[in-house]
């Protein structure tokens, strides 16, 4: 189970000098309790910590770079509950560098018509004081979620709790660390990208090792571990052992026990979050690490075929941004593999050589040993299962040579219920939104690649958030998209993002 820190968020609430200490008091009071009851909702996935109210651009600047510098702070919720100079926000906002949530909300909720004078006015003037903030945040260019209404409003609760899961995969982003055991496959194109870049965009540190650093991890796994791994693989799992000799398939199964075990101390010791292979890069070991992958992707590792470290940090972010989500369906490396082409009923098979995250499967996954129908190893022990029915964003993150496009698709995963015996591998089957022709054609005109990283668990607003947190392009294909207003959003990204 992947644990996140202890994070928190910080409530400032904007305001000045000039009102007197009894209107201060009362601001405070307020916000006091905007933050208890959020709080009490029990929407939210990281606390909400109240703060003394801003009043000067002194104290706001010590306040944004207390936030920046405490490493329990995953970022700020900033309201202006009365009006609050924009002048004075320039210093602080100057040097923040962490997620911020511009809340747009007023204490009270309606206007008491027939009592409603000038104190009343001024102790609810948000409309007043937010448009001066969020002018000086637009003039300094400063990347902020805005999220408008009341406070108690549900809607408005679980959109700033959705953000809170965003801030989270922007700032965690910054010490994201991707080992590659594998280069990018050869020839293949739409994998590669700028490591040097990624790193200034995103934080991540990309290394590369040589496969056998690792292998020597693996054959110094003791017997004794991997046969404890391998019995709880078989007490975790269902077997289909395809009529194999029983003792044949255990050997095959426990190798990947042995992988699983040598690649976790590995990427512990040498402390990496998402783990990239590639199966023409595979040296000693005897099997490409499939059922090992698959496990560590559960347990929240990023993970990327083919060498493929952009997917991989992706889903090393929506495990991350997903963690702990009541009702969490799953997230997983993913990749387009076969049509279903039946008018009025198109869809499209995901699958992998092996690696697709159990977290996604709609029940018991089984163990399969199979033969690999790429590479030269022994037949690898995979996990087979399909996928539950939902709707989920499959994302796909390529550098087009000069910079990144995040391409987000809305999909819907369909109920499998023709069983594909043959078929060794766990799978997905999903329309793309908003239709067949647009999602497909659409997915070409952006250059989207045919690995994504899918989730249930995040919608498109998540991934368009983080991509404006990283400064760079994010294209959105989904309900509402139509050929026409795509081939506008490339055109428009092509002059803005250059
Ligand atoms: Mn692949």
């Amino acid at each position: 189970m992947l644990k996140t820190k202890n994070y928190e968020f910080w409530f400032l609430t904007g305001s000045q000098d000039l009102y007197g200490d009894e209107c201060l008091r009362i601001v405070a009071e307020h916000s006091h309790k905007i933050v208890d009851a959020l709080n009490e909702s029990g929407k939210f996935p990281y606390p909400i910590v109240w703060r003394p109210t801003l009043i000067d651009s002194v104290s706001i600047r010590e306040a944004l770079a207390a936030a920046n510098a405490s490493p329990d702070v995953a970022g700020c919720i900033v309201w202006m509950h009365t009006f609050s100079p924009a002048k004075m926000w320039i210093r602080g906002f100057n040097e923040y560098r962490k997620p911020l949530l511009h809340l747009h909300t007023q204490f009270n909720r309606d206007i008491p018509f027939d009592t409603i004078d000038m104190d009343f006015m001024n102790q609810n003037q948000s409309a007043h004081g937010d448009r001066e903030f969020s002018h000086m945040l637009t003039r300094m260019g400063t990347p902020r979620k805005i999220v408008s209404g009341h406070w108690s409003d549900e809607k408005t609760q679980e959109r700033i709790a959705d953000w809170m899961r965003t801030a989270i995969g922007a700032l965690e982003s910054r010490s994201l660390r991707i080992l590659r055991v594998g280069d990018n496959m050869r020839d293949v194109a739409v994998t590669e990208g700028d490591k040097v870049e990624a790193e200034q965009k995103f934080g991540w540190e990309i290394d590369a090792y040589n496969i056998t650093d690792v292998d020597e991890y693996v054959r110094a796994v003791p017997e004794a571990d991997t046969n404890a791994l391998t019995d709880e693989y078989y007490d975790t799992y269902d077997l289909i052992t395809d009529g194999r000799d029983p003792a044949e398939f255990r050997a095959h199964v426990a190798e990947q026990a042995k992988i699983e075990l040598g690649f976790r101390k590995f990427v512990e010791e040498h402390n990496y979050h998402a783990v990239v292979t590639n199966f023409q890069m595979l040296a000693g070991l005897h099997q490409l690490p499939g059922l090992a992958m698959q496990r560590m992707m559960q347990d929240g590792y990023g993970f990327g075929a083919e060498g493929d470290w952009k997917t991989a940090g992706v889903v090393r972010l929506f495990k991350l941004m997903t963690a702990g989500k009541k009702g969490a369906m799953g997230t997983s490396f993913m990749e387009d593999y076969t049509y279903h082409l039946e008018p009025g009923n198109e869809a499209i098979l995901q699958a992998h050589m092996l690696e697709v995250c159990p977290t996604i499967a709609s029940a018991k996954p089984a163990i399969r040993v199979c033969p690999l129908s790429m590479g030269d190893r022994e037949d690898p022990a995979r996990l087979v299962f399909t996928a539950k029915p939902g709707r989920g964003v499959a994302c796909s993150l390529v550098d087009l040579g000069h910079r990144f496009r995040m391409i987000i698709n809305e999909v819907e995963c369909i109920p499998q219920t023709k069983p594909m015996p043959n078929l060794p591998v766990a799978s997905a089957l999903w329309r793309t939104l908003p239709d067949f022709r647009t999602g497909t054609e659409g997915w070409l005109m952006c250059g989207g690649a045919h690995h994504t990283a899918f989730t249930y668990d995040l919608t498109r607003e998540n991934v368009v958030d983080l991509c404006d947190y990283f400064g760079i392009e994010s294209v959105v294909i989904g309900e509402g998209t139509t050929v026409e207003s795509l081939k506008r959003d490339l055109m428009l990204g092509e002059v803005y993002y250059r």
